[in-house]
């Protein structure tokens, strides 16, 4: 199943932590990273913290949605990620956006990733990798939703360390 998932970091070696998660998702079993976006530098969201690297990997996995948010957790955890504030300061924050055209509503796990609809900072690198895409649930295509997203304050600073 084609999945992707939202890369954050805004604390520390922001760089260093989205190479770390590439290779860890890559070294998982079940899971190949197809292609990343380029790395957006952004204003944060919420409570004032420093300025936010954010990206998009794009992957190949057989692992049930569930497995792969338990990885995408062990990852952040091995990059660090101690503190968990809703909408706070982190190493690493792996968000898993789409599972294919799955709709998940679990405790636990929402896809897609509730907010990304309206996220300027997860569409713009998503609409680099799958512009056409039809969000499940938005009935709308990506570059739509990004078109229709509040403004923010981010740009692309570089390519995807993979
Ligand atoms: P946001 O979810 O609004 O981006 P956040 O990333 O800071 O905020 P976290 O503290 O990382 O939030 O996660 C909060 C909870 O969201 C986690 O306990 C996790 O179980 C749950 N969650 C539900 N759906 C998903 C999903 N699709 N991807 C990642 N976490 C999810
Ligand atoms: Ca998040
Ligand atoms: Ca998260």
């Amino acid at each position: 199943m084609r999945a992707y998932v939202a890369v954050g970091s805004n604390l520390g070696d922001r760089w260093g932590r989205l190479a770390q998660a590439a290779r860890a998702l890559r070294a998982a079993p079940g899971v190949a990273v197809v292609r990343g976006s380029r790395v957006w530098d952004a204003a944060p969201v919420g409570p004032p913290q420093p300025r936010y690297l954010n990206a998009v990997l794009e992957l190949e996995t057989t692992r049930t949605p569930g497995s792969l948010l338990a990885l995408l957790r062990q990852v952040e955890q091995a990059a660090g990620r101690t503190r968990d504030v809703h909408w706070g300061a982190r190493t690493l924050d792996l968000d898993l956006l789409l599972f294919g055209d799955l709709t998940v509503r679990e405790p636990g796990l929402t896809v897609p990733h509730p907010g990304m609809e309206s996220r300027r900072f997860v569409l713009a690198p998503l609409a680099e990798l799958h512009p056409e895409l039809v969000v499940p649930g938005t009935g709308l295509r990506v570059w739509r939703l990004l078109e229709e997203s509040p403004e923010l304050d981010l740009e692309p600073v570089g390519g995807y360390p993979l």
